[in-house]
């Protein structure tokens, strides 16, 4: 089978056997994209592979199956049960996509006269049903096999706008439907810190969301920021209760608004296929400025009694279709695979290609991710690839085009290089990585400027008139090794140098001596420490408020931080192990950098002396960071974790069952927000 202008075409093949091929492939495609969360094709090639399925059963019913792709849902359901299943009381279903407006125009001619339509835009996440009982949030399911869901309650919790409690006149029982998102920015920065750990890059924020809400770990959940826009209210009480909440879907949504639901405020109410028209010219272009992605527009018929006589297939709702933007991809010629050493040593593949304009830019190069994906991919040099460019950074390959046109060396399998192509030192790949990494931190060129240059970035030390190209200069000339040897840099040093004046020379220098000044947060930052980002820097720097703390932090007091899970916490642990850091950090110290929190810290009170306290919740009085850095003004010390050594539990609202389970059977004492604010006499 081969992909040719939008259709595969099938060579000598029965059309059972195509039936079957065509299943295959589907069924593969709707698994790595629904449960490994890495899809292996594009949504058009897939709708286009559906849509070819179907003609073909159509044509030969005798050939139809129940199991078939165009029967059912794809499932999120995994082969572990991490999750309790949970029976969906209305089956959740899948909806009919659209990649032209003919068939919009032809969905809209099998509606009565006048009927009116939602258009909304369709969020690139993965679907999510919330039931709520008498007011409360009871379940959180994935659609599943549209049958049943993954519960995915507590990880749902974490998203602060999702609603735990309703109150006022609300239904007895009723099911709240919409999507989990990962905003554009956190995406970009959760891939920036897992090309930083080597760790394998998400293709898109769909998948991050998808792979998120399915992790066990609700705290790391909770650090990477998921949202919700909700877009569906079902009532379950009967009749009457029905009419009360509304008979259409935009009142629906208007209740879900005055409940406090975030809903979108992108939806229009249209009562004319030109509305309709504006509304997807509108948005094609608009979704660009949004900070969440979205694949297309839902139209949606407005009257529930019109729903539900228009009724559904076994996949799909009749009263609604999907209208899907041409994703941004172009076909064109790999040309060759370069290899990118980062600072951490991680060395990336990249594409180059003959240029093609995509959302209007030249795009020259685009990433590759790592060994494994090319072998997926099953890419050689010459092949055709499709190119992508969402609103991610840095374009990237998504696929093969064709096999035709495939390079005669497929049979020839892909290999990585083994040694760094910088410094030639033998490449190491851990265990569980995807990424190939040079070892030779010390001495390989990229590593040791790539340092450099984070060392002086803006967000860091901001050493203005120190470009990549000066720092490589210096390198070169043996003036500077790492960011230690930037403070003994003279005036003369740089002023003998080529294309460097006088006055750069006098700038720089002063630039240098200015970045004293720039606050221990950023310092650390600065210095590098594996995943150790601008933000999460900040949080530790309120707690640990010296390098000499932070050097002494064993791993459970660094993971009560904020945003500091086991892996991070390890990273500052190997940080501070490693006698060329203490070196570095030894000079950095004696050139006069800011190395502890410049707000004196005031002891309160010695009342906590000798304690050592875990947090645990939502407070109202304060943050927790404000609670933590009150425990150490009143002398005491913040764990994070329930042990023996426990003096006590501050308790918030929603604190985590689990530590409330092992704080009850170690009989460690509770105290609540109110008792603690009497104890350090705050109230
Ligand atoms: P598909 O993933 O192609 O089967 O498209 C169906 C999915 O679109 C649903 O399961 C929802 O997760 C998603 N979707 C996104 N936005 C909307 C919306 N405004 N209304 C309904 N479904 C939506
Ligand atoms: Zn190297």
């Amino acid at each position: 089978m081969s992909y040719l202008c939008g259709k595969y075409v099938f060579m000598e093949t029965s059309i059972q056997e195509q039936i079957q091929l065509l299943r295959q492939r589907l069924e593969q495609a709707n698994r790595a994209y629904y449960v490994d969360n890495a899809p292996t094709m594009s949504d058009y090639e897939f709708d286009l592979l559906l849509k070819q399925l179907e003609e073909l059963e159509r044509a030969h019913p005798e050939y139809r199956s129940a199991t078939s792709p165009t029967a059912h849902v794809g499932s999120d359901l995994g082969r572990n049960k991490a999750f309790a299943r949970v029976k969906h009381l209305v089956p959740m279903y899948s909806l009919r996509n659209s990649y032209n407006e003919a068939d919009v125009m032809q969905w809209y001619g099998t509606l009565p006269a006048r009927t009116e339509v939602v258009s909304e835009l369709k969020f690139d996440g993965l679907s999510v049903e919330l039931v709520y009982e008498k007011g409360v949030l009871t379940h959180a399911l994935t659609r599943g096999d549209g049958a049943e869901g993954d519960d995915v309650i507590s990880n749902i919790r974490t998203i602060p706008t999702v609603p735990q409690v309703l109150t006022g006149d609300v239904p007895e029982q009723m099911l709240v439907r919409g999507e989990v998102l990962m905003p554009w920015d956190v995406f970009n920065h959760l891939n920036e810190e897992r090309e930083e750990a080597g760790l394998l890059l998400f293709a898109n924020p769909r998948n991050a969301a998808s792979g998120t809400l399915k992790m066990q770990d609700s705290q790391e959940v909770k650090r990477r920021g998921l949202i919700c826009q909700l877009y569906q209210l079902y009532v379950l009480d009967g009749n009457e209760n029905d009419q009360r909440f509304g008979m259409t879907h935009s009142e629906r949504i208007s209740h879900l608004r005055e409940w406090g639901f975030p809903v979108s405020d992108y939806s229009r109410l249209c009562h004319s296929a030109q509305e309709v028209f504006e509304y997807l010219s509108l948005w094609n272009d608009k979704r660009h400025s949004l900070p969440f992605a979205t694949d297309g527009v839902v139209l949606k018929v407005n009257d529930l009694n019109a729903q539900e006589q228009l009724g559904f297939t076994a996949k799909y709702p009749l009263w609604a279709i999907a209208y899907k933007f041409t994703a941004e991809q172009q076909s064109t010629t790999l040309r060759d695979i370069v290899y990118q050493v980062g600072r951490t040593g991680v060395v990336t593949p990249v594409a180059i290609l003959d240029p093609v304009q995509l959302s209007g830019t030249n795009v020259m190069r685009a990433t590759l991710n790592n060994e494994d994906f090319i072998r997926q991919l099953g890419i050689h040099i010459g092949d055709q690839v499709w190119v992508e460019k969402g609103g991610e950074i840095i374009p990237k390959i998504i696929g093969k085009v064709d096999d035709e046109t495939t390079n005669q060396s497929e049979s020839t399998a892909y290999v990585f290089p083994r040694y760094c192509p910088e410094c030639g030192t033998a490449l190491v790949r851990n265990g569980d990585e995807a990424a190939w990494r040079c070892p030779n931190e010390s001495g390989c060129p990229p590593q040791i400027q790539g340092r450099i240059i984070h060392f002086v970035s803006r967000k860091a030390m901001n050493i203005e008139g120190l470009g990549d190209e000066t720092i490589a200069l210096l390198w070169k000339e043996g003036l500077v090794h790492s960011p230690a040897d930037l403070y003994d840099l003279k005036k003369s040093d740089l002023s003998r140098l080529e294309r460097l004046g006088d006055k750069s020379a006098h700038n720089i220098i002063s630039q240098i001596e200015r970045s004293k000044q720039v606050p221990w947060e950023r310092v650390l930052f600065a210095i590098g420490i594996r995943m150790v980002g601008e933000t999460t820097a900040k949080k530790i720097a309120r707690v640990f408020r010296s390098i000499d703390s932070l050097q002494w932090a064993t791993c459970e007091q660094l993971q009560a931080v904020d945003d500091v899970g086991e892996q991070i916490a390890q990273n500052i642990i190997a940080f501070f192990g490693e006698m060329k850091n203490l070196e570095e950090l030894t000079r950095l110290k004696a050139a006069g950098l800011r190395m502890e929190s410049d707000e004196e810290r005031t002891m309160l009170s010695d009342i906590l002396q000798g304690q050592s306290i875990v947090i645990s919740g939502v407070f109202r009085h304060h943050s927790r960071d404000e609670y933590k850095a009150l425990i150490e003004a009143h002398g005491g010390k913040n764990s994070g974790s329930i042990s023996k050594k426990t003096s006590f539990l501050l308790t918030g609202d929603n604190m985590g069952p689990e530590k409330r389970k092992k704080a009850e059977t170690l009989g460690i004492k509770m105290m609540t927000e109110e008792e603690f604010r009497k104890l350090i006499q705050e109230d």
